[in-house]
């Protein structure tokens, strides 16, 4: 059996709807989607050891049933540049999910690599009701939020479906390349639309899928925050 299957099988037997992040950049590496290195750490000694080990600076987050914005709670800490910020951010990011919520379940923290800044862009999936499996494209921030500047197709898509939804986007030029903006590796986002197809064509239980954000590089692009839904 696939990752992914035995991952989707394992949350519904916990009676659980929302994957943790772990869990769901593991089925998003399994479709080949680009994302950030990653260990969970269950105690401040791993975290640090797991900082060793993928590169300073890297990024502290909460592993929780309960909490699914995990900024909102705290639980996220950027660019810690040594393994005693490592250690130290360990106890803030629990001492902070203890206030927000006390009786949240901690499955661990989730030592990652800090990817360095860029072009963010959203790739969604939603499961709709009458056209099933549709798949999402924009630029992060204030073009999806304000512009609502997004492009959406019903899956399975095909390499020129992907093309279009990024083309056809009203900031497509800001991915082109802009002044001091270099452009965005393109074929790279193509791809992670027809996996992200796959993986919700593959997987029918899955009810809304977010990678959000997604940085885009000259060369390449990373995965930094990923949720899966279940039906
Ligand atoms: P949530 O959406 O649950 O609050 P995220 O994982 O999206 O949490 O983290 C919040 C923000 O922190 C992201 O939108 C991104 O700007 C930044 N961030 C998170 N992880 C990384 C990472 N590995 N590298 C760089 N920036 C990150
Ligand atoms: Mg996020």
């Amino acid at each position: 059996m696939t990752q992914t299957k035995k991952i989707i099988n394992h949350a519904k037997k916990e009676g659980r709807k929302a994957l943790l992040e772990p869990e769901a950049k593991i089925i998003c590496s399994e479709y080949g989607i680009p994302v950030t290195k990653f260990r969970v750490a269950l105690n401040q000694k791993e975290a640090s050891k797991f900082a060793d080990e993928i590169g300073y600076p890297v990024v502290l987050k909460i592993v929780s049933p309960d909490i699914i914005h995990k900024s909102d709670a705290g639980g996220v800490m950027v660019n810690l540049k040594t393994s005693t910020e490592v250690a130290e951010g360990y106890n803030k990011i629990l001492e902070n999910i203890k206030k927000y919520k006390a009786d949240a379940k901690i499955a661990g923290v989730l030592v990652q690599e800090m990817a360095p800044n860029s072009i963010e862009v959203i790739v969604g999936a939603i499961k709709d009701p009458q056209f099933g499996q549709t798949v999402m494209f924009g630029l992060g921030g204030i073009f999806v939020e304000i512009l609502k500047d997004v492009n959406f197709r019903i899956a399975p898509l095909n390499v020129d479906d992907a093309k279009e939804m990024i083309t056809e986007l009203k900031a497509y030029p800001l991915l082109k390349g802009f002044r001091n903006t270099p452009p965005s590796d393109i074929d790279t986002l193509v791809s992670i639309l027809c996996n992200t197809s796959r993986l919700v064509m593959d997987n029918p239980e899955i009810k809304e899928l977010d990678l959000n954000p997604v940085l885009a590089y000259q060369n390449g692009a990373k995965t930094v925050d990923a949720r899966i839904i279940l039906e």
